[in-house]
């Protein structure tokens, strides 16, 4: 059988977005899992709106999802080059053998002339798009047309004789096309530049792709695509159409769905092996039941025939689920790795800070990673830990520090975390069990209250293992500093006339 080979063609016109990122990854599980060769091919024949930022961008976003890709940008290959607008030769001479098998010829409509047509009533013959016209123009003339430099295109002569054109996708099954459906397509626009259609074809051609998974959005160009093939005298790779992905509202994914580029996912805390399995099962199922699946396990299992036909529906909520499994999966090692950038993005602490503080982080590792579906949740729940003072929400203040005793609890408080000869979490505990009673207030008001001077908020880590991450000396320091606060409360209350 022949080796698999198969591309992932992203035009540069944009960044990795969801989408793409699900056909590079069926792509790259399905060569992987075939031992074929995964290419990355950069379709960036749209010169206005392709740029480098972009191609770094979807590297980077192939990349951060665990994507290799064996040719193509960075990694070379025989079959190079992989940028598209490396490749005019190769088009030209590729429309030099379209010609010669009497396929291609000049048409010199202007842009307003094929306008016009357009709008004008359809062919008699019911053809849909262009007329024709210039087919029809003696071949001598339109060459010397073409000798003078007069603009014009190149377009494909669809054969008179062909009725339609059917191919067997490997997801949706027999495909048909009636030929009156296929227009004649431009090759080569006036500029020189090729189309999609033909770039592409001629690319897939000489790269010996086995197999074009791409999605579904493309099934129309692919009747055109074969013809192309066929004149080129290239067997037609196989086709494998993937449903699209749409919103919740049924809609094609977009900007109005919120995020749609992989690295906006990233940059929100997400985990890549969590987007991955999110993507890979979006459209593809391993059976009816798992929704946990890594790379391995999805390269070993992955399979056409459990692709489904249907649009798949992005669902955020499901993907923020998954991830929080993701994080709360991670041993306590990864994740003190994972979070460290987020504390050093947030500026909690510098890199120098944060070198030797590994055993603390690990400490705080575990209270975190089970309250965290995203990565970024994180930084709020722990920028208390990070500073030296911090501010009381008044809220906070409000809901814990307004009972009649409040002063003289924390004030106990603070005196029985003074007693303990070390500071661990049962220690802490140990220190404060007996406070509730004796001050004959509820547990619940006596720890709160601890809480919201410490923390400054009324949600929080747990509290004695916070105090201990926090360490006695600034534990009694912001003890110390909510006390002023609350002096500081009584006498404007008492200015005011409240007390
Ligand atoms: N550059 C095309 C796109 O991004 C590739 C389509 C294909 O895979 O043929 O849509």
């Amino acid at each position: 059988m022949q080796k698999v080979r198969v591309r992932f063609a992203p035009s540069p016109t944009g960044h990795l977005h969801i989408g793409g990122a699900r056909t590079a990854i069926y792509n790259w599980a399905f060569a992987r899992h075939n031992g074929g060769t995964f290419v990355l091919r950069i379709d960036d024949t749209d010169p206005e709106r392709s740029t480098q930022e972009n191609v770094e961008a979807i590297l980077r976003g192939l990349r951060w999802l665990g994507l290799d890709w064996d040719e193509g940008p960075e990694a070379g290959g025989e079959y190079g080059p992989y940028f598209q607008t490396q490749r005019s030769d190769t088009y030209a001479a590729a429309l030099e053998t379209i010609r010669a098998a009497g396929r291609a010829y000049p048409c010199f409509c202007s842009p307003a002339e094929l306008a016009l047509k357009r709008d004008s009533a359809r062919d008699a013959r019911g053809l849909s798009g262009y007329d024709r016209t210039c087919r029809c123009l003696d071949a001598d003339s339109a060459a010397s047309r073409v000798e003078a430099g007069e603009p014009h295109v190149w377009r494909f002569a669809v054969p008179d004789d062909l009725n339609e054109v059917s191919f067997e996708d490997a997801i949706r099954g027999n495909v048909t096309f009636p030929a009156s459906s296929l227009d004649d397509l431009v090759l080569v626009r006036s500029d020189g530049t090729p189309t999609y259609n033909f770039a592409s074809v001629v690319d897939d051609a000489l790269m010996d792709i086995t197999h074009v998974i791409r999605g579904d959005d493309h099934l129309s160009n692919t009747p055109k695509q074969i013809l192309l093939f066929e004149t080129l005298r290239h067997p037609v790779p196989t086709f494998a159409h993937l449903p699209m992905i749409w919103g919740a509202d049924g809609k094609r994914l977009s900007k109005r769905h919120g995020a749609t580029s992989v690295e906006a996912y990233r940059d929100s805390g997400y985990l890549p092996e969590a987007v991955l399995n999110y993507l890979a099962l979006l459209g593809w199922s391993l059976d009816a039941e798992t929704t946990l699946i890594d790379s391995r396990t999805l390269v070993e299992t992955f399979s056409f025939d459990r692709v489904s036909s249907n649009p798949a529906i992005f669902d955020t909520d499901k993907l923020e689920w998954l991830n929080g499994v993701y994080i709360r999966a991670l041993d306590v090692d990864e994740f003190v790795d994972r979070m460290k950038p987020w504390i050093l993005g947030a500026g909690l602490a510098s890199a120098e800070e944060l070198r030797g503080l590994d055993d603390w982080l690990r400490k705080l590792a575990p209270l975190v990673s089970e309250r965290a579906k995203r990565m970024d949740e994180i930084v709020p729940i722990i920028s208390f830990l990070f500073s030296q003072d911090i501010a009381i929400a008044p809220d906070a203040a409000a809901k814990a520090l307004s009972f009649p005793d409040a002063a003289a609890t924390l004030t106990a408080a603070r005196d029985a975390l003074q007693t303990p000869p070390g500071f661990r979490d049962s220690e802490i505990e140990a220190a404060l069990r007996d406070l509730p009673a004796a001050l004959e207030q509820k547990p619940k008001t006596v720890f709160q209250a601890v809480r919201v001077a410490v923390t400054g908020t009324t949600v929080s880590l747990p509290l004695f293992e916070s105090l201990e991450l926090l360490g006695r000396d600034r534990t009694v320091a912001r003890i110390s500093a909510a006390l002023t606060f609350l002096e500081a409360r009584a006498r404007v209350d008492a200015a005011e006339g409240r007390t």
